[in-house]
């Protein structure tokens, strides 16, 4: 696909208009594959929306998933974002440096009784979907809360990851702060609805702790705000908001900017519709003419923000 077969996004003038200043954003990449051109612009929006206000851009390298992170994903992700001509203000930070601070975080959670250990492999909780009903959120079934009851307490000693108890969870914050809500720049208010999700993994079996408690506690660590990252997170947030409240952790501004779509209007696929950033790079493509070309389609009066 072509730059000039692909869908027009813009700059939403409310973002322009309600942007903290100055901006301090992150680019987040998971090194589980190479960078595309969808990661491309989530960078640029990240960049030039922290530049445009005399802030910070950074980059986080999501890489506590041993099993699918790979050191070659990020020497080229790194790579292609100098090719891009976007130069983070700081060294990257690695979430694999971090698990300290994400321990902590989970002490926390632990002292305060809103976790418990679950065994249940993925087929146990297929199993167990389809003897109950439960709520469905936007990543399907809730966990169905097997492990929660004594009964189907495991071996501490075998391998198990830690949930949180969600609703008792919502209910401690809500008693804390009102009802949880959070502002994304371009839609206004949200109220958040972390209860859809059910009971969430805090600390995997497989893996250190989860996504969302590794990158609520580096977003508040790096002092990022706001949260620029793509819509096909937008639900996430309220999750984020939630552990926010639970960890005393400051609350950002969001802003979820919208996706590159396929020709077919589908999800943009790496391999079929675009090829790898790496790809383009080492066949001696310009990255900063590709900068410019998005920017000149994506957000092509530029990145100005308003008077406070
Ligand atoms: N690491 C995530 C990804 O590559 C992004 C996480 C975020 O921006 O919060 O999709």
């Amino acid at each position: 696909m072509t730059l000039g077969e692909m869908p027009r996004s813009f700059l939403p003038p409310r973002v322009e208009k309600s942007v903290e200043r100055p901006a301090i954003t992150r680019f987040a990449p998971s090194p589980n594959g190479p960078l595309h051109l969808g990661h491309a612009l989530s960078a640029l929006y990240c960049h030039d929306l922290a530049r445009a206000s005399g802030g910070r851009f950074l980059v986080r390298i999501e890489d506590i998933d041993a099993v699918r992170s790979r050191p070659e994903h990020v020497a080229s992700a790194l790579a292609d974002l100098a090719w891009l001509g976007l130069e983070p203000n700081a060294p990257p930070l690695r979430q694999s440096t971090r698990i300290p601070a994400y321990l902590t975080a989970f002490d926390r959670l632990k002292e305060r009784g809103l976790l418990y250990r679950c065994w249940c492999t993925r087929a146990q909780i297929a199993a167990a979907l389809r003897r109950q009903s439960v709520r469905h959120g936007p990543d399907g079934p809730a966990y169905p809360g097997t492990c929660r009851h004594a009964e189907h307490a495991g071996d501490p000693a075998r391998a198990h990851s830690w949930r949180l108890k969600t609703d008792l969870a919502v209910d401690w914050a809500a008693g804390r702060t009102g009802p949880l809500r959070w502002r994304d720049l371009a839609r206004g208010e949200i109220a958040a609805d972390p209860g859809r999700f059910g009971d969430i993994v805090i600390w995997r079996k497989d893996a250190p702790a989860s996504y969302h408690l590794a990158a609520t506690v580096d977003d508040a660590a790096q002092g990022i705000g706001p949260v620029v990252r793509g819509m096909d997170l937008f639900d996430y947030t309220d999750i984020h908001v939630l552990l926010q409240t639970l960890l005393d952790l400051p609350q950002p501004a969001y802003w979820h900017h919208p996706l590159l779509f396929g020709p077919g209007g589908g999800k943009l696929s790496k391999s079929k519709d675009s090829p790898a950033l790496r790809e383009r790079r080492e066949a001696g493509e310009d990255g900063r003419v590709l900068s410019d070309q998005l920017r000149a389609r994506h957000f092509p009066a530029g990145i100005s923000l308003s008077s406070p």
